[in-house]
């Protein structure tokens, strides 16, 4: 880890939770340097949903290779696009009678919604952004200003402006209707909350502590946008390309976003890839005006286009829901076996994790798995929940065997409450 000390900024951050040298990988599976094999339940923070090296992927990328195929990104008109837009209107917006333009941001998630923050005000004449509690959109300013995390905040560096926090659901516990909350401040001229260009979430937040919309708060904020003329985008970046079950993470609960921002997954491989899917109406920007070098990434393109595969039928969602249920099944009876911990099920489909009133022991947990060989991250405020996510492809076996260790390591936790040494691995 020499040369990442010496030379690498400071700003480093994932490397120090998992402290080895990574050189293999395949499916749910990393090797280090010492030939030590990981389960990787982080899949690259939700950009691996079809795992590493996924074979069929790998074979049209080391294809298009060989062929010469266009790699550079600007968005010019290449094969690999035509093809990806093609599979991405007959195998996902077609079949759900979905109609948007797609539009190619910079390749990251926090480009999609910062595109989507931008054609909100422009089609509204608006400024606002009403976001909510604990929510994560990226680290730009515009998406920083909407994401709650006070620790990314303060990295700004200025006054972060144009957005209102409101209650996330579930934020007062699961009486208080939140979405009543918003409208009664939306429609009191004495309340001082301005009617924003839009509303801006996630349905399941993924960083911000796997806190799970239901889908009746959904629809009273999606009704709330319809009767008031304001924008709704979704920011499917991690929930999106299957993660909770569907391949937009909004669709059980029925709502249709004006905009949809996608990245991570699409990309297939965990290549640099990002959509911001946009109602024809609301497809504003002139011709460059939301510009950038690697809007076209065609590597990605190809991987995106074959990932699709996976949605041509409804085999991989009823695979997708049998393992979120292993996932269920098995953090519930694990939390109740150790209730020392006070650890309670957090999450849906294939995010699912365990929130601590502790939050000290989701740290040493995730410390003990990395130990025992089980890549996994912490989610939350306080990095209280131990998040478990999966590649969507992950072997049966293999996800059982990660659950066996996460549910050792708790049984630790309960056992040695205070013993940091035998937990806590190395700093
Ligand atoms: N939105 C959500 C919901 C995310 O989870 C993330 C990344 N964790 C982002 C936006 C930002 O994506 P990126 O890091 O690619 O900019």
């Amino acid at each position: 880890m020499q040369v990442f000390d010496e030379m690498e900024s400071e700003v480093r951050s994932y490397c120090r939770h998992f402290t080895e040298v990574f050189v293999k990988a395949s499916n749910a599976t990393m090797e280090d340097s010492g030939e030590k094999t990981y389960i990787d339940f982080f899949a690259g923070a939700g950009a691996l949903n079809y795992g590493h090296n996924n074979p069929r992927i790998r074979r049209r990328l080391v294809d298009y290779l060989l062929e010469d195929g266009i790699t550079h990104g600007l968005d010019m008109a290449t094969k690999a696009k035509a093809s990806f837009l093609r599979r991405f209107r007959d195998v996902v917006l077609k079949p759900r009678g979905m109609s948007y333009k797609v539009m190619f941001p910079g390749p990251t998630g926090t480009n999609a919604v910062e595109s989507a923050l931008k054609l909100a005000r422009k089609a509204t004449g608006r400024t606002g952004i009403l976001c909510f509690t604990n929510a994560f959109h990226g680290m730009s300013l515009g998406s920083l200003a909407a994401t709650g995390n006070a620790f990314k905040r303060g990295g700004a560096g200025l006054p972060l402006a144009h957005t209102t926090f409101m209650p996330y659901d579930g934020y007062f516990g699961e009486e208080i209707d939140t979405a009543a909350y918003a409208e009664k401040l939306l429609d009191d001229p004495g309340s001082g909350v301005d009617r924003p260009a839009a509303v801006l979430l996630e349905t399941v937040q993924g960083e911000g502590g796997l806190n799970a919309a239901r889908a009746g708060w959904l629809q009273r904020i999606e009704a709330l946008c319809r009767s008031r003329g304001i924008l709704l985008i979704v920011d499917d970046v991690q929930m999106g390309c299957g993660r909770t079950g569907t391949f937009f993470s909004f669709e059980k609960a029925g709502i249709e976003p004006d905009i949809v921002c996608l990245s991570k997954s699409i990309g297939g491989y965990g290549l640099p890839m990002a959509l911001t899917l946009v109602k024809p109406e609301y497809d504003l920007f002139r011709p460059g005006e939301h510009n950038g070098t690697f809007r076209g990434n065609n590597l990605a393109f190809v991987a995106a286009e074959e990932a699709l595969a996976y949605w041509e039928d409804g085999e991989f969602e009823r695979e997708i829901a049998a393992k979120a249920r292993l996932m269920q099944q098995s953090l519930q009876r694990m939390c109740e076996a150790y209730p020392a911990c006070g650890g309670t099920v957090r999450g849906r489909g294939m995010i699912q994790g365990i929130a601590f009133a502790e939050p000290e022991l989701a740290v040493r947990l995730c410390r003990a798995a990395f130990e025992r060989g089980v890549i996994m991250e912490t989610s939350g405020p306080r990095d209280e929940v131990a998040k478990l996510m999966p590649p969507l492809t992950i072997e049966r076996p293999l996800l059982e065997e990660g659950l066996r260790r996460v549910e050792q390591c708790l049984k630790l936790l309960a056992e040695h409450p205070s013993d940091a040494t035998i937990l806590a691995g190395r700093t």
